[in-house]
């Protein structure tokens, strides 16, 4: 799912399209697309609305609209959008269709039907977006934004201080901080040298410096590499190249960058971790617990590997144990490069289908 470095990036790419822009009307074909109203009604009111910004909170998209109204977009798991001519041929998997004065038309393309759209009222003072006049603000309970500059090593101490919770989850975890979801919070801990499964009490004052460092240069150099593009996310301009970047996420069995040792993955919360079993290392105090846990732990290759060097071990295959484990780290690495590009192959295609270059 799109994190903070990809809906920023798609945001960056829809500014200069649709800033200026007029919208005069909408199509909706699949009404659960929209959050807050029916079609009818939410055509209705987004006409003869222009753009005026467009930004991002968290991970949703917010499109800020003339007469106080904003949109917000959340692209879930496989939500893209694209501005292109109204002649285009449009596909099926386009959800909503917001048309423009020019001639244009921002379409919401979305196979699995998770992604929301929402129609809001936005608070002239304060800019916060609210379901209705002096109701709750919509972004009210999203902690807060981790590239903000305000946002201070003391701020992530205080946050963190006040929590007793495991770091992967508590990464994941929006009131804590937003944007963050499971390529980055999986980047930063390996970056920072913490277990995902360590709890915050734990931290000492070096650790907690690190783990905020870490999350703000991931972050920061995804956004200049315009995001992961992995699984369907894709941006109006293309793709992002920060997947080529990725230390450990989706790396299972592949060699750790840091000390050439394995990538494990363990399930926490239904979420795959990656993460570096030598560099990453668990506390005592922590492992109480973890145990359940730990025990969901696929080594990938180094399973295969270990097949191998027992083959290797007895002359079966010729091969040397270190020529085995290598051989094995290798197949995963092919193997994972065939995924990666079998995705590029799919995010080009819907481009395609949905007539953007
Ligand atoms: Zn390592």
């Amino acid at each position: 799912m799109p994190e903070l470095p990809e809906v920023e990036t798609v945001a960056r790419d829809l500014r200069p399209r649709l800033v200026g822009a007029t919208i005069v009307g909408a199509r909706c074909s699949w009404s659960r697309t929209l959050r807050t109203h029916g079609p009818d009604a939410f055509a209705e009111l987004v006409a003869g609305h222009r753009v005026e910004a467009v930004g991002r909170r968290a991970k949703q998209l917010v499109v800020v609209l003339s007469g106080e109204l904003a949109l917000t977009i959340h692209l879930k798991m496989t939500g893209q959008l694209f501005v292109v001519p109204a002649e285009a041929p449009q596909d099926p998997y386009v959800r909503l269709v917001l048309e423009l004065a020019d001639g244009r038309e921002l379409r919401f393309r979305d196979i699995r039907k998770f992604g929301k759209v929402g129609l809001y009222e936005r608070d002239p003072l304060t800019g916060e977006l609210v379901a209705e006049a002096g109701g709750a603000a919509v972004f009210g309970a999203i902690g807060p934004e981790p590239l903000d500059e305000a946002f201070t090593v003391r701020d992530f101490r205080r946050r963190l201080r006040a929590r007793k919770g495991r770091l992967k989850p508590l990464l994941l975890d929006q009131a804590f901080l937003a944007g963050i979801g499971n390529i980055y919070a999986d980047e930063a801990l390996w970056q920072a040298r913490l277990h995902p499964l360590r709890t915050a009490r734990t931290l000492r004052p070096a650790d907690e410096r690190r783990l905020y460092q870490a999350i703000r240069a991931v972050l920061a150099e995804a956004v200049e590499r315009r995001g992961s593009s992995v699984d369907d996310y894709t941006a109006p301009d293309g793709d992002g190249s920060m997947q080529e970047r990725l230390q450990v996420y989706q790396r299972t069995g592949e060699p750790c960058p840091r000390c050439a040792r394995p990538i494990r993955r363990i399930v926490i919360g239904a979420r795959s971790t990656h993460f570096c079993s030598w560099c990453q290392r668990l506390p005592a105090g922590d492992r109480a617990g973890s145990r359940a846990i730990l025990r969901t732990m696929t080594r990938g290759a180094v399973r295969t590997g270990r097949r191998w060097s027992e083959l290797a071990g007895e002359g079966a295959l010729g091969l040397t144990r270190d020529e085995a484990a290598r051989a094995a780290a290798d197949a995963a690495a092919a193997r994972a490069d065939r995924t990666r590009r079998a995705a590029a192959t799919r995010r080009a295609a819907a481009r395609a289908a949905a007539g953007s270059p």
